[in-house]
């Protein structure tokens, strides 16, 4: 195939992506190019920050790659206070992160949709609604959807975390909770709500292929989704999935697929939001600045406070910075400098996509 040629065309087809994800070398640096030069036409080189609150690890669900997952007892749970929540999130609105990402275990109770309403109420009084919210809470009704959205949540991040049915039951339990239908209907309702909707894939699964890959793209582009977030999947010890361990693509060859989704993606849909996620930055140190320099435009740095950092372990060696949250963003804004390109800082950075098809 020819790298260059297959990327011209005006549409992308399954055959195109499967092939443009195996390739390697020069090719690469081709594709990688390719959607550089896309990133910069649509997004340019602004990169917008969410500060990523990791707010509970308590979760009722059980997937099989998920370090806190219910049934490892091996983990220690905890839920921040709301002083705490609402401390990181003043931090967030001072320092110019303009937005705050909520994430963490699923739990369904009215309790916990109270207690995040609260938060969210909360977080426009103090910042007089100029902090951008995205929410990653898993599957809820369209009720507790809807009434997140008019407390203050824009976005929404679920994952799809494999588009194919049969890949996704092989990586959840079977039963009513780990439906793939209800992770499909929980996009659907989020859109309905009005969302700025987010979803993404892990990347070097177990028992998935460059096809699954490939039609993973075309889910998102087909669902039209605002954002994506997608990185390798890193084995953890505690989990099922990790029997399979010995058949998993070496780290650095899941750190190059994922390059080359994120790549693909930007290429096939050039306005929405991409995240360069943290996964990548647990395989290599300068990950996360890679994929910006390919076709992510978005950042999410951890400004949960640092004593719960080492129990939210959804994967092993999960980077945990020793630094001040301060320092950490002067490293970053200096990384982001040698790459060209700048922090939007004070900007909530919505989806360029979603306004453009406001609905
Ligand atoms: N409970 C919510 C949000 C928290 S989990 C939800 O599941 O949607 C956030 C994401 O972490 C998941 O969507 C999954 O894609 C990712 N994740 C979990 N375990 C992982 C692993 N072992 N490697 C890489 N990513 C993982
Ligand atoms: Fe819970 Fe999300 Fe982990 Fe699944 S991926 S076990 S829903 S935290």
């Amino acid at each position: 195939m020819n790298t260059g040629s297959a990327l011209q065309g005006n549409e992308l087809s399954k055959e195109n992506l499967t092939q443009l994800l195996s390739i390697t070398g020069d090719d690469e640096m081709v594709l990688f190019g390719h959607a550089a030069k896309i990133k910069a036409e649509s997004v340019g080189n602004t990169v917008y920050l969410r500060g990523l609150i990791e707010f509970s690890n308590i979760c009722e669900k059980n997937c099989y790659y998920c370090g806190i997952r219910r049934d490892n007892s091996e983990t220690h749970r905890y839920c921040l206070t709301d002083d705490e929540v609402l401390e990181a999130i003043r931090f967030a609105h001072e320092n110019g992160f303009g937005s705050v990402a909520i994430q963490s275990g699923e739990l369904s109770s009215d309790a916990f949709t109270r207690k995040i309403d609260f938060l969210l109420k909360e977080a426009m009084r103090i910042t007089n609604g100029e902090i951008g919210i995205t929410l990653s809470c898993g599957e809820q009704s369209e009720e507790v959807y809807r009434r997140w959205f008019e407390s203050g949540a824009q976005r929404y991040l679920l994952r799809i975390e494999s588009s194919s049915q049969e890949l996704y039951e092989k990586i959840h339990p079977k039963n009513e909770v780990h439906s793939f239908k209800n992770r499909l209907d929980a996009l659907e309702r989020l859109k309905k709500c009005g969302y700025q909707v987010g979803t993404g894939v892990m990347i070097g699964l177990p028992f998935q292929t460059t096809e699954h890959l490939a039609n993973d793209l075309l889910f998102m582009k087909q669902f039209d989704i605002d954002m994506c977030g997608m990185g390798p999947y890193i084995e953890h010890a505690h989990t099922p999935l990790y029997e399979h361990q010995s058949q998993l693509l070496p780290l650095q060859e899941r750190f190059n697929l994922s390059l080359k989704m994120v790549a693909l993606l930007r290429i096939l849909m050039p306005d929405i939001n991409i995240a360069a996620t943290t996964a990548l930055q647990t395989i290599e140190k300068n990950g996360r600045e890679r994929a910006i320099q390919i076709g992510a435009n978005v950042l999410m740095p951890n400004i949960t406070p640092k004593h719960y950092r080492d129990d939210y372990f959804l994967y092993q060696n999960k980077p945990v910075s020793q630094h001040s949250n301060e320092d950490d963003l002067k490293f970053l804004e200096q990384q982001l400098k040698n790459i060209g390109h700048e922090i939007g800082y004070f900007r909530q950075g919505n989806s360029k996509h979603y306004k453009k098809t406001e609905k």
